[in-house]
């Protein structure tokens, strides 16, 4: 089994990776107004841990958005960080570079709030893995923090603050806006397990 993990560079992934120790991990630059914060975080973090760390760049951003893409909402989004078929895309771009290096398994940073997302469901995750697994490199795609909220998941790792202090979860941009779904859960998230945020801000 060789795993690898879709790091976004946000606290979810970063915690995730912290607690599964994968063998490679993958951050896409698909061109989300984000994307230089979170290829830097996604690095320095792999840096540290020494995991092979893999950037791909897509330039998708005719295709994006609303917040994220500083777009228009697309006409189905049902919040404003909502981005077309975007799972299905980061996974599609990891795969392919995935099974290239021998991967078997890949891991997302999907937590509980994600199912707010039609592609953060369990349903979601299974239906992918599936249709992976009928094609060549027969990859397996899991959530193993599916269950959890993003609290949760970051006790359970015990990832420690200055790893977490790392994250990037403005979706943006690249210096925290402080206003938008991403923020305001990095913040929300910090305080509830007591992290000082005025030595982090
Ligand atoms: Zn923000």
């Amino acid at each position: 089994m060789k795993t690898g993990v879709l790091l976004s560079g946000g606290m979810d992934s970063i915690s995730l990776a912290w607690w599964k120790k994968p063998d490679i991990a993958f951050t896409i630059n698909y061109g989300q107004l984000a994307a230089a914060a979170e290829v830097a975080a996604s690095t320095s973090f792999c840096k540290h841990l020494s995991i092979p760390h893999f950037v791909l760049d897509v330039d998708c951003r005719a295709l994006g958005s609303g917040d994220m893409a500083g777009a228009k909402a697309n006409i189905h989004a049902p919040a404003s960080d909502w981005w077309p078929y975007r799972n299905q895309m980061l996974i599609t771009f990891a795969a392919m570079k995935a099974i290239s290096l021998g991967v078997t398994h890949l891991w997302l940073g999907t937590v509980r709030s994600d199912g707010s997302h039609s592609d953060g469901t369990i349903e979601f995750v299974n239906a992918i893995s599936g249709l992976m697994s009928l094609q060549e490199g027969g990859l397996t795609i899991s959530a193993p923090a599916i269950e959890l909220s993003t609290r949760e998941l970051i006790q359970i790792s015990g990832i420690p603050s200055d790893m977490l202090a790392w994250a990037h979860s403005c979706h943006k941009s690249n210096v925290p806006c402080g206003n938008c779904r991403g923020c305001n859960k990095y913040f929300e998230v910090l305080g509830e397990i007591g992290y000082d945020l005025d030595r982090l801000r």
